[in-house]
């Protein structure tokens, strides 16, 4: 068995399946080490790809109870099998660790099942359930161990009653309630799945909006959406405990007015965000730093405190999102490979899976304001979009903020339906720095969800809508 390596790989994540792909394809010896039983880490196996699946399953049943019978289409009593949604979902993420084994194989990349331990900057130990182990050498690491939920003071999660979107994905039976707390990104796609197959969903969001880090307009937005879905949400709230009761959740909570309130779900879903996981790893067996947030910390080559160690993904710092940890995989690769490559981390797309969905690029309004930059904005709704009305997906707008002067993209921000997909066109004409007028001159096919970005251009560059 080979024990020594150009590049071992620590995480098999987004960010470490990708920098081991990318290492092996550039000619090196790779070894990627990841704890568990199956390779994907948190987006594949209950992240990214489990909501996705579930999302899409339940979003098919709320179409079809809203707006077939207006399509012309009868389908009898709707019926929902909830396990059968859940079986599904693991269907799916069978065939992607399914495919992640393929390529490993196809790259010639040495898998190592156990958890990995720095013994120092060139050495790990990796240890399998049964204790048994075996160390490991190589001249490159690559730490991409991602992270875990987090908490908040008060709130114990025990994985029963009081659980994480891991447990939430995984359900034995739909409940009738569940609280949330948090209207962040997992907050809103779980409310979602939820909401849509008729469990009663509260959010209670800290911050005055949903969604607070994006631009301001698509919280708006979407708290109308979801609220015409059922769900409740109550915002600028302050959790202050959640108790287990056996069979339900009671959690405790402070209003505006400082006034503190009560409510009992089936369950209680904690959605405040992730702390990067560095448990176990080993670190102070070598000169790697973390910041305050616990993030490992690194220069602007992705390299830490050890020449030879780089980190990248949600264990450092920056967006949590898979692509992000994809993007640092393939540049971690390459660096060590003495290629210079680019991450335009400003320029990094968000999407959220709500239906609507809402997709976000660049500066938001609140950005631009803070930094004194002039910008105009263009708004085109959906509900202005012949192909949007003929598939009753009027809900949303799109909206392009520009430079005045010389009309470059500052950022986009829709909500709206295929915003996942529509928002590439906004990175490719920011990472290239096209104007308004640019992007409103070329010819979208008619009709299309992307005219909906035509008309925006065309309002923020100050020539005004043809179709509004
Ligand atoms: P991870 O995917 O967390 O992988 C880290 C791996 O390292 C894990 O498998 C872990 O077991 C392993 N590991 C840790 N320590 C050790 C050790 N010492 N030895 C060996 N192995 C170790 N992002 C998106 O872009 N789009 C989405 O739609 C999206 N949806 C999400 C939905 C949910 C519910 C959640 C929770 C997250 C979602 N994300 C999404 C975020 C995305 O999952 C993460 O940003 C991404 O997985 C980070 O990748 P990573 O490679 O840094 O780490
Ligand atoms: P988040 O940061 O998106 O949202 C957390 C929310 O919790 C925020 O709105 C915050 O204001 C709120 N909050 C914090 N403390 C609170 C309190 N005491 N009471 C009530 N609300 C409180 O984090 P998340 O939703 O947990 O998601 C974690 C990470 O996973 C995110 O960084 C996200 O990027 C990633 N993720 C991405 C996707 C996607 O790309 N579609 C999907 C799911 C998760």
């Amino acid at each position: 068995m080979e024990t020594n390596f150009d590049i071992i790989v620590i995480g098999s994540g987004p960010g470490g399946y990708v920098a081991a792909i990318r290492s092996a394809q550039l000619g090196y010896k790779t070894a990627i080490v990841e704890k568990y039983s199956v390779l994907g880490g948190t987006c594949t196996n209950v992240g990214c790809i489990p909501t996705k699946a579930l999302l899409d399953s339940t979003e098919h049943f709320h179409t079809a109870a809203t707006k077939f019978k207006t399509h012309g289409i009868g389908t009898g009593e709707l019926t929902l099998d909830f396990q059968q949604m859940i079986n599904r979902k693991k269907e799916v993420v069978g065939q992607n660790t399914d495919g992640l084994n393929y390529l490993m194989a196809k790259n010639k990349i040495q898998v190592i099942q156990g958890t990995a331990c720095f013994k120092n900057n060139k050495e790990i130990r990796v240890t399998k359930d049964d204790n048994s182990y075996v160390d490991y050498t190589a001249a490159h690491f690559v730490v991409a161990t991602g992270s875990k939920p987090s908490t908040i003071p008060g709130v114990v999660i025990d994985k029963t009653r009081i659980i994480t979107s891991t447990e939430a994905l995984s359900l034995s039976e739909k409940p009738k309630t569940m609280v949330i707390i948090g209207g962040g990104v997992i907050g809103v796609e779980m409310a979602s799945i939820f909401a849509r197959i008729g469990v009663k969903v509260t959010i209670l969001e800290y911050a005055p909006s949903l969604i607070p880090t994006m631009d301001k307009d698509l919280g708006k937005e979407l708290k109308k959406i979801l609220q015409r879905s059922d769900v409740e949400i109550f915002l600028s709230q302050k959790v202050q405990s959640a108790v287990n009761n056996g069979d339900s959740v009671s959690v405790k909570y402070s209003n505006e007015k400082e006034e503190v309130l009560e409510i009992t779900a089936d369950y209680c879903l904690v959605a405040v965000g992730r702390k990067p996981y560095t448990e176990g790893l080993g670190l102070e067996n070598t000169k790697i730093e973390l910041d305050k947030q616990g993030r490992i910390i690194t220069d602007e080559r992705l390299r830490t405190a050890e020449d030879n160690i780089y980190a990248i993904g949600d264990v450092i710092a920056g967006a949590m999102l898979a692509h992000k940890a994809e993007d640092e995989g393939v540049f971690v690769a390459e660096t060590i490979n003495g290629q210079k490559p680019h991450i335009n981390y400003r320029l990094i797309p968000s999407v959220v899976y709500t239906w609507p969905e809402v997709a976000s690029v660049g500066y938001t309004e609140d950005e631009l304001k803070a930094k004194n930059m002039a910008y105009q904005s263009g708004k085109f709704p959906f509900s202005a979009s012949a192909r949007a009305r003929a598939a009753m997906e009027k809900e949303g707008f799109a909206k392009v903020l520009s430079d005045p002067k010389y009309g470059e993209i500052l950022g986009m921000h829709i909500i709206g339906p295929r915003a996942a997909d529509l928002i590439a066109q906004g990175v490719i004409g920011m990472e290239y720095e096209v104007t308004n007028e640019d992007m409103y001159r070329i010819s979208y096919a008619h009709p299309t969800y992307s005219e909906a970005l035509k008309e925006a251009y065309l309002i923020s560059s100050g020539q005004g809508s043809i179709n509004i």
